[in-house]
Order: structure tokens, then sequence, then C-alpha cells
């Protein structure tokens, strides 16, 4: 007999996060469900634990249903951990990925390698509609690229390299091995065992 599903919500619009989240998460007796257009999630602040608990919340009080968010970024040593928190909309509304990227590139031009030290950081939560939360973080340390490359991937992928290739040259799950959010989600998976086990 397959283990029973229970269905739970995954708070994002962000394609990118939500392809990788359903990767990391197939092994579980879950059926990850989209959050529903008429949901709105919270503003963000700067802190990942509150941004990812409030987005998770959002979405279990709003569909009844058990639900997972993150909230992730990039911090970069040159930059006194910028953009961090911010990352998504760092630079401003008018930029899109590759905007953002040419920006980091060029602030920091001129940069040494020696000093171009940054790291991925994901914190993963859940809530349950009665109110039961948790949460785990990931952390994936690199640099950052001296231009942009590969294809794959979101964000600011072409330019952090772990080791000789940036995540956006890693296949799909040579990433999810080493990023941020695979280590961040595969930390959290035994306490979203639990929550759903006890009632979700
Ligand atoms: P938020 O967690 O929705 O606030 O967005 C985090 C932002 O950080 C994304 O929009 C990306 O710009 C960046 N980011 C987070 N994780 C990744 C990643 O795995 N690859 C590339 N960029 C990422």
């Amino acid at each position: 007999m397959p283990e029973p599903r229970t269905r739970v919500v995954l708070a994002t619009r962000n394609a990118g996060k939500l392809r990788e989240i359903a990767a990391l998460l197939c092994g579980l007796p879950i059926e990850l469900v989209p959050l529903p257009e008429s949901v709105a999630l919270p503003e963000e602040g700067d802190a990942y634990e509150a941004n990812a608990l409030a987005k998770a919340e959002a979405a279990a009080h709003a569909t009844g249903h058990p639900a997972l968010g993150d909230d992730s970024g990039l911090e970069v040593d040159a930059l006194g951990g910028a953009p961090g928190p911010q990352s998504a909309r760092w630079g401003g509304p008018g930029l899109d990925d590759a905007g953002r990227n040419a920006l980091l590139l060029a602030k920091l031009d001129g940069v040494d390698d020696a000093q171009r030290g940054a790291r991925f950081v994901c914190v993963a939560a859940c809530a349950t509609p009665d109110g039961r939360r948790a949460t785990a973080r990931g952390v994936c340390e690199g640099r950052i690229a001296r231009a942009p490359r590969g294809g794959a991937g979101f964000g600011y992928d072409p330019v952090f390299e772990v080791g000789a290739r940036t995540f956006a040259e890693l296949a799909a799950p040579e990433k999810d091995a080493a990023s941020h959010r695979g280590r961040a989600f595969r930390a959290l998976a035994p306490s979203l065992r639990a929550l759903l086990a006890a009632g979700g």
C-alpha cells in the first residue's frame, strides 16, 4: 500500500524555486500544490526566518492546508552582506535577473579573487492551520564570478561560483545537492514529516 499523501501548499510565486522545492521533496508522502492566485503573500522584512514563516503561515491560514515557505538571499562579503534578504528586489523594480547580475558585477569591478566571497542562505519553513511550525536553515559558500556563465537555474545563479562552475552551469540535481535550498529543505524534512504525522 502506498503511503497516503497529504496536500501541502507551497507559498511561492517564483517558478525557479517551485521547480527546485518540488524536486527536493519528491520522496515525502505529500502532494505539493501551488499557492492559489487569490492568496496574497506578506510583505518581506529583513530576517529570513520571519519572512519564511510569514509566507508559510499566510498560505496555511488562507487555504486550510499545511504550507511551506522559504526565504533566501545572496550575501556578498565585499558589499557587507548585501543584498541578503533584499536579493529579489535589489537595484529597484526596473531590474530583471540579468540586470541585477550586471549591477553586482559592476559593484565588484576591481575586487580581486580573494575578496569575492559570498554565500546563498535559505530558511525553509512549514506551518499548519492550527499554528504549529518549524524552520531549518541552509547555507552554501561560494564566490562571485568575473562574468555570468551558464544557462540553467534562475536569479544570481550565473554569477555564483562553487569550485570551478557557477550554479547556472550545474545540472539541477547537482545544484540541489550543494545548494542552500537543498540543505534547508533536507534539514526541514524530518520536522515536516512529524507535523504531518501528527495530523497536519
Ligand atoms: P525571496 O526568497 O522570494 O525573497 O527571493 C530570494 C531572491 O534571492 C531570489 O529572487 C533570487 O534573486 C535570489 N536567490 C535565492 N535563491 C537563489 C538561487 O538558488 N539561485 C539564484 N538566486 C537565488
